[in-house]
């Protein structure tokens, strides 16, 4: 039997397939631009010789339902998925699960209801989740879907780290509160970690930093998240590649006083032109640290801004957690960064943090550690792996 894991966004759909016995990858996939004539999709697969192949379809894909189809014909004649009835589950990214979901959880009709309901604090990803979600139950009615939420793993957080302090009421009548994104990610680095350690997560202090376009941070206390940078939504925190993180919030009034921008204008200043791009016009970090490394000032103070958040980040949760074992990075940044990692590091010696420079300059598939020998904290990079925790976690709903 297989597992099939799906991301389902607004004009894209992601799909990874996976033996249920090891999770081991059989095809991943990817249909882009659904809805327009530009629309493609690729896959990637293991044939029968265990050979890996490509295959890309530019027919258009008019919306979702027709991407479930290309998908499914994809995926069969690749050889890697006969019919439907080869699967024991299919597992969902959803985005928002509010505090209504702390786990994955098996979808019918009230599950629908619930994610349905929690639109208005993912107004963007929800309902793209919901088609995916719709057209592949009607795709594979007998087929047991999952649920699993980027929200959940930081459902643990303790209240006084999840309330902002704001009127109570607001939490109470419209669930202003902290969230946190990218839980499937800080969840599955986090054990990893702890199985390269060989020491049971309940003993441990982790703080991993899932670093790619969007960037967040988490606080891990014997296995359980006790606090994350990103809030009610995924502005908050760190910089990112276009989104400022942390703010004076009276900057927005200002804005609207002094300049004239609505509340439209501030959201896409805020979410599209600002972080990375908004300091040096560029948001790839790996343009930037080129570019900063050929002297270009713009890119310099970027990546400076960028890794002195990060580095404050790191503070903030070691005094959280009271002291850190392992500090984690992943992402595309996290994993391919190490000027990054070295900055965000540096000068925290007294601290118990020593980066090995050679160490973290060199480059590994799965582990790589960072720090230098005495360094009271492990320094980990690991590569993160979100459809193999959304397939694992599918897994324990289903069996
Ligand atoms: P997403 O959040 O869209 O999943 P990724 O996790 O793929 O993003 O991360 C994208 C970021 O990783 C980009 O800023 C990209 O420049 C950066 N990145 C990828 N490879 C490297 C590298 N070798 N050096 C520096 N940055 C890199």
């Amino acid at each position: 039997m297989k597992i099939l894991v799906l991301n389902s966004g607004s004009s894209s759909l992601k799909f990874q397939l996976f033996l249920k016995d090891d999770l081991s990858v059989l095809a991943s996939g990817l249909i882009e631009q659904i809805g327009d004539a530009s629309s493609a999709a690729q896959l990637w697969f293991i044939d029968t010789s265990g050979i890996k192949q490509q295959r890309r379809q530019n027919d258009p894909v008019a919306d979702h339902r027709a991407a479930i189809k290309v998908m499914s014909t994809m995926l069969q004649e690749s050889g890697t998925l006969v019919d439907m009835g080869e699967l024991a589950g299919i597992g969902h990214r959803v985005v928002h699960g509010g505090e209504a979901f702390q786990q994955p959880t098996f979808i019918d009709a009230s599950v629908i209801a619930a994610i349905e309901e929690l639109i208005p604090l993912a107004p963007l990803h929800n309902p793209a989740n919901l088609m995916g979600i719709r057209v592949t139950m009607e795709h594979a009615p007998q087929t047991p879907q999952v649920a699993v939420f980027d929200t959940a793993f930081h459902q643990s957080i303790p209240e006084h780290a999840y309330l902002y302090a704001l009127p109570y009421a607001l939490y109470e009548q419209h669930k202003v509160r902290r969230y946190g994104f990218h839980g499937t990610s800080h969840s599955y680095v986090a054990r990893q970690a702890a199985l390269y350690l060989e020491r049971p997560m309940e003993e441990l202090h982790i703080i991993t930093l899932h670093l790619g376009n969007g960037a967040s941070a988490a606080a891990i206390k014997g296995g359980e998240c006790i606090d994350t940078s990103m809030g009610m939504t995924p502005l908050e925190g760190l910089v990112m590649g276009t989104r400022c993180g942390d703010l004076d919030p009276a900057i927005l009034f200002y804005l609207g006083r002094e300049c004239g921008l609505d509340m439209a204008a501030l959201d896409a200043l805020l979410n599209k032109e600002s972080g990375l791009k908004g300091i040096c016009g560029e948001n790839d970090m790996r343009t930037i640290s080129e570019a900063a490394e050929q002297g270009d000032a713009p890119a310099k103070l970027a990546l400076t801004i960028f890794c002195y958040r990060l580095k404050k980040y790191i503070g903030t949760y070691m005094a959280a957690l009271g002291g850190v074992d392992c500090i984690v990075f992943t992402g595309g940044i996290g994993e391919n960064s190490a000027i990054v990692r070295q900055l965000s590091c540096q000068g925290m010696e007294r601290l118990g943090i020593v980066l090995d420079g050679e160490k973290n300059s060199m480059r590994q598939e799965e582990i790589l550690e960072i720090q230098a020998t005495g360094s009271q904290v492990s320094l980990l990079v690991i590569a993160t792996d979100e459809e193999h925790e959304i397939a694992s976690q599918t897994l324990q709903v289903i069996i």
